[in-house]
């Protein structure tokens, strides 16, 4: 392929990624609509870059999510507590 050919290439996808990944956050929260969320489909679908980036952001978001929901068990609390106690009354 001519150089000039493979450049101008890379720099017409470019800012199509770059605006893909601005919609990011608004499309896995289900807010894009119609001609955006088709056309951010469009591209993650067939962009080597994007479709992966896609999955692990939203791999990460919903590790996160997971995370926020585990509760400290409750003996934790009160071996953390004890702790602290035996401490303060050592100091
Ligand atoms: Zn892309």
């Amino acid at each position: 392929m001519n150089p000039l050919v493979w450049i101008s290439n890379k720099l017409m996808r470019r800012p199509s990624c770059e605006e893909v990944n601005r919609f990011l956050v608004e499309y896995v929260e289900g807010l894009l609509e119609g001609e955006t969320r088709d056309k951010f489909e469009a591209h993650i679908k067939s962009c080597k870059c994007c479709g992966p980036y896609l999955d692990d952001y939203r791999t990460t978001i919903k590790m996160a999510k997971t995370s926020y929901d585990v509760e400290v068990p409750e003996a934790l609390i009160d071996h953390t507590l004890e702790f602290l106690r035996v401490r303060m009354n050592d100091a």
